[in-house]
């Protein structure tokens, strides 16, 4: 009787240990953790990739509350808190420059509000539940209250500073026929350094920056970061027992990218 409930009680430590762990954040530097093909800043979300319903963040708040250095156009807007600390960190520095209209039209956006506003607004302008960069918590869409976002100071200043702060412009000129989406000056998508960089010195969409990851296997910076594909988590795991002080995210399709 008594080996039954010391049983139990690791089983239950066990799970209680596990289930902790997996609240931790998809940033800081507890890989094994974050061994995860769904999860991670790098995750490809588009038409083909689908947000996975357990990656949702737990750090959801009214941008009202967490956003600063802009209008919140509509006060039920909801984001990210992480994202929003990053979002911050760029609206600081773009004030600082004199560049100050910004105004935040969307966040996140829950399973439930993505399919209504798919239902409303139809497949040109929206996308299913899931399938929306915003249902991940990783995206914003900016716009300027001095006019359009691709002719404001607010859009240009974004365009060309933006990868500083980890962002990228998902939706740029000229790669809809790999994004699947038309130009979209206002919608940032986080991705962290040095892969903001990356793809903005590259001028690669994350479509092209993970195909390019997943063929060639690695990129290295031009300051020495390795930032290396594994196509299976049994590879990623074998890559990391060696490794200390890296970062980890999935392409949300069968692999994982290790930074060091
Ligand atoms: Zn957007």
């Amino acid at each position: 009787m008594k080996k039954w409930i010391i049983l139990l009680l690791i089983l239950a430590i066990g799970f209680w240990g596990f289930d902790a762990s997996r609240s931790t954040s998809t940033t800081d530097k507890h890989p094994q953790q974050n061994l995860h093909i769904f999860h991670g800043d790098l995750r490809l979300i588009n038409n083909q990739f689908a947000v996975d319903e357990t990656t949702i963040p737990n750090d959801i708040k009214l941008a009202t509350e967490v956003v600063q250095y802009a209008e919140i156009s509509d006060a039920t807007t909801e984001i990210s808190k992480r994202l929003a600390q990053h979002l911050n960190a760029m609206l600081k520095d773009a004030h600082e420059e004199g560049i100050t209209n910004f105004a935040i039209n969307s966040g996140f956006r829950d399973f439930h509000t993505q399919q209504s506003v798919f239902d409303q607004f139809g497949g040109n302008v929206a996308l299913p539940a899931g399938y929306s960069e915003h249902n991940s918590g990783l995206a914003v869409d900016i716009g300027s209250t001095s006019g359009p976002m691709g002719v404001s100071d607010e859009g240009k200043w974004l365009a060309q500073n933006a990868w500083r702060y980890g962002f990228i412009l998902r939706y740029p000129e000229g790669k809809t026929d790999i994004t699947g989406i038309a130009f979209e000056p206002w919608h940032f998508r986080y991705v962290g350094l040095p892969h903001s960089e990356v793809m903005f010195t590259e001028q690669w969409v994350l479509e092209e920056y993970i195909a390019y990851l997943q063929s060639n296997g690695f990129y290295k910076t031009t300051n020495g970061t390795m930032i290396s594909y594994y196509p299976s988590i049994e590879d990623a795991q074998e890559a990391v027992k060696n490794l200390s002080d890296y970062e980890l995210s999935g392409d949300n399709q069968q692999g994982i990218i290790i930074t060091k």
